[in-house]
């Protein structure tokens, strides 16, 4: 399996409540709401986690926890990320990366093949940090080029900065010159825009946070729905887009992904929080998208258990999907194999061994 947009994980021991905030998209736990273990994802782990740590099925949650202070962090991350089964991971390192193991770190842990996301933003703000207005157009271009050879993708979190209805037309360089003031943090239209046209120009595969996620996003500015223009200016070029989560809006990102060329899909994030009703959110997505546009991610950050449950309940969706479609065993065998990772090889070219061999990426085969 190839996870196609993850983070890294905490190595450290958790309490208590380290552990229930890393379940959660909310800042900390409520302690008016109980426990995360209450929840989807709560029943999750301890119905698939417990036996992976030795312990029965549906073992109390203060007895996971235990059990998980006792064999330790790194045994514990060990144990969940080879049992997750994934083979390759492609991390997004531009998010708290100093909390987190690095790409190699993951790949290593995980006895995995580990690639590297290239968080636009982020690198925007370090270019920023040391650069005027008049100059930031060509050092972020030059930036993004010196960066891409070690990637094979980049991602806009413009979702959580300024929301998803972004236009389409690609902005001059005196335009991104004159929204530069102030945005050491980057927040502006204009700014995400240039970021991704960057992305493309450079044939870097762009994947989009949409759908829910941490609480600094207004959820209603993130329906992919709103991307419709810019999807539309950006189809010409050819360069794959990905549309990552889009829980709540599945069904509607299953449309862009069936009218747009260059648009692909995924539930991750929600294939773990919804836990036993995986099943009904990725079924929503193949209604109407191509099996050819769907692919697998975990978007597990911080907790072993995240990689484990993702591709678990994301595995056991489709068979239950392909099952009440009274798919042939061959054409299930094959439909699985597109989703788990036959998709997300082809997209972002990953059997090459290097971004450069391909520099003039284009999802139209010729
Ligand atoms: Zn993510």
């Amino acid at each position: 399996m190839i996870d196609h947009h993850c983070h890294g994980l905490v190595t450290r021991d958790l309490d208590r409540t380290g552990f229930e905030e890393l379940l959660t998209e909310a800042d900390t736990v409520s302690p008016l709401g109980t426990s995360l273990f209450d929840s989807s994802i709560g029943l999750a782990v301890r119905r698939w986690c417990a036996p992976v740590l030795d312990l029965p099925s549906y073992a109390p949650a203060e007895d996971y926890l235990a059990r998980r202070a006792e064999l330790g962090a790194a045994e514990v991350n060990r144990r969940l990320l080879r049992a997750s089964g994934i083979d390759m991971f492609l991390v997004d390192d531009g998010f708290r990366a100093a909390e987190l193991t690095t790409v190699d770190e993951l790949g290593t842990l995980a006895n995995a093949r580990a690639e590297r996301i290239i968080r636009l933003e982020a690198v925007a703000e370090q270019v920023l940090a040391r650069t005027d207005a008049t100059s930031f157009p060509d050092a972020f271009r030059a930036e993004l080029a010196a960066q891409a050879p070690g990637a094979v993708g980049c991602k806009s979190i413009a979702a959580y900065r300024v929301g998803l209805e972004l236009s389409g037309a690609r902005p001059t360089d005196n335009e991104v010159r004159l929204a530069v003031p102030g945005q050491r943090r980057v927040a502006h239209p204009v700014l995400h825009r240039f970021l991704i046209w960057t992305g493309i120009d450079l044939g870097l595969p762009v994947q989009f946070h949409v759908g829910y996620g941490d609480r600094d996003i207004d959820l209603h500015r993130a329906d992919p729905l709103l991307l419709t223009d810019l999807l539309r200016a950006t189809e010409p070029a050819g360069v794959p887009i990905l549309l990552l989560h889009n829980y709540p809006f599945q069904r509607n990102a299953a449309y862009l992904a069936q009218v747009f060329s260059h648009v692909f899909v995924d539930v991750g994030l929600a294939t773990h929080n919804v836990g036993a009703r995986a099943g009904a959110v990725l079924a929503e997505l193949l209604e109407l998208a191509p099996f050819g546009k769907v692919l697998f991610s975990s978007d597990a950050f911080g907790l072993a258990e995240c990689y484990h449950l993702g591709s678990l309940l994301f595995r056991r969706a489709l068979a239950e999907f392909l099952h009440a479609a009274d798919v042939p065993a061959t054409d299930a065998q094959r439909i699985g194999e597109l989703l788990a990772g036959g998709n997300a090889e082809r997209v972002y070219r990953l059997h090459q061994s290097t971004w450069a061999e391909a520099p003039n990426q284009s999802c139209h085969p010729s």
